[in-house]
């Protein structure tokens, strides 16, 4: 059967950026042969106009049946004023929550050509490749007792609880180390194992599923000593795993390694169906970027290299996701950028203008 992805382009700078993944989607099915049934519906800010909602029942329905869903980008200026329930990001929120995304994958990496753009010297971050996995449905952001209470001495409480069961880490533990099989066969698991029991808990449950994975090298860390190794020798890892809050801070430490919001794709995955089938959401790490949208400036190479994970993880096309990330190599090794990352000796190019040489890097590399 061919495989299904719908496109949920949103707002702002979503509707371009996502024209030009319909050009690649385009070039694999006639140029490679790989064919996908390709839908469309609205998220967001212009499901809001179109519908009174920022998804429709109707919307989630295609997304829970389709293989595969890329996501644009959701809000802007417009819709800020609504109440918290009515915003466009509770669209995505309803999205990740329905499908039931509990593991967010994060890569780092460092292209050549934009080794400079990095906040760390050109030697720490020269290839540097590494993937952050977040647990995203629980831990402290989730957990209760949680709230604000009034004390009898007249002072407020703040109180949120850090819980994981053991089937929350077992599963996040299990597509880390299918994304180390996947990649260099390295996973490093990063806990406050020192002074949290929860901690301890996951440092245990990690270590047992080791077992079925004796292919894989296992290590742990600390997490405030991980958010330093990132910084001082981000090179030593390839894939991290962690929590939520952990997760949170440094995916986006690992992601500024990079120094570039627009080549940053992410992947969010849900549990395995009997075929070992995820269900997945692909979408860049930026936004809407309202400041930006409709101008052509927008890049949209991080939403291009989110439909190469799409490949990769979803459907297992590691040859097809990597012919798209060289190509997306070469394009920067000629010069050509979109004004977020153009300087000297560079040449600037609209967000058509680079999808049009991404397709004809992947054309030429026939
Ligand atoms: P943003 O990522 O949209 O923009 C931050 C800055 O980076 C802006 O100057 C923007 O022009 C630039 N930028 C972002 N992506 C770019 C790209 N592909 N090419 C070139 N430049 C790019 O973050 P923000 O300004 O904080 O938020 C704007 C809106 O996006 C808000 O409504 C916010 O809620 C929403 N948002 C949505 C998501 C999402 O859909 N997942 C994520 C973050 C923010």
């Amino acid at each position: 059967m061919t495989p299904s992805i719908l496109l949920l382009p949103g707002d702002g700078i979503g509707p371009e950026v996502m024209r030009e993944v319909r050009r690649v989607l385009d070039w694999f099915a006639r140029t490679r042969g790989l064919e996908f049934h390709v839908d469309e519906d609205l998220v967001g800010g212009v499901a809001i106009d179109t519908h009174g909602v920022p998804l429709t029942d109707a919307a989630l329905a295609k997304a829970q049946a389709a293989d595969a869903v890329l996501l644009g980008a959701v809000g802007g200026p417009k819709w800020a004023e609504l109440p918290f329930e009515n915003q466009p990001e509770r669209g995505l929120l309803r999205l990740r929550k329905d499908l039931g995304l509990f593991a967010n994958l994060r890569p780092a990496l460092v292209f050549d050509a934009l080794v400079e753009a990095s906040s760390l010297k050109p030697e720490l971050v020269r290839g540097l490749d590494l993937m952050i996995v977040r647990e995203l449905t629980g831990g402290v952001y989730f957990g209760e007792p949680r709230g604000i209470t009034e004390l009898a001495n007249g002072e407020r409480r703040g109180v949120n609880t850090q819980v994981y069961d053991t089937h929350e880490i077992v599963r996040i533990g299990r597509v880390a180390f299918e994304l180390a099989r996947k990649r260099h066969h390295k996973l490093c698991s990063v806990e406050k194992a020192n002074v949290m029991e929860s901690g301890v808990l996951w440092r245990e449950e990690i270590t047992k599923l080791k077992a079925d994975y004796a292919d894989v090298e296992l290590s742990h860390m600390y997490a405030d000593n991980c958010a330093m190794q990132l910084v001082r020798q981000p090179k030593q890892f390839d894939v991290v795993v962690t929590d939520n809050l952990f997760g949170d801070l440094l995916s986006d430490c690992a992601a500024m390694l990079t120094g570039s919001l627009g080549m940053l794709p992410s992947a969010s995955l849900g549990d395995a169906d009997a075929e070992g089938r995820r269900k997945a959401l692909y979408e860049p790490v930026h936004g809407s970027a309202p400041d930006i949208a409709g101008k052509g400036l927008a890049n949209p190479l991080a939403m291009i290299l989110s439909v190469a994970m799409m490949l990769r993880y979803s459907f297992d096309e590691p040859e097809e996701a990597e012919l798209l990330e060289k190509a997306v190599q070469r394009v920067l090794a000629t010069g050509k950028r979109t004004r977020d990352l153009a300087g000297a000796g560079t040449t600037e190019v609209s967000t058509a203008e680079m999808g049009e040489a991404l397709i004809y890097e992947l054309s030429s590399s026939q």
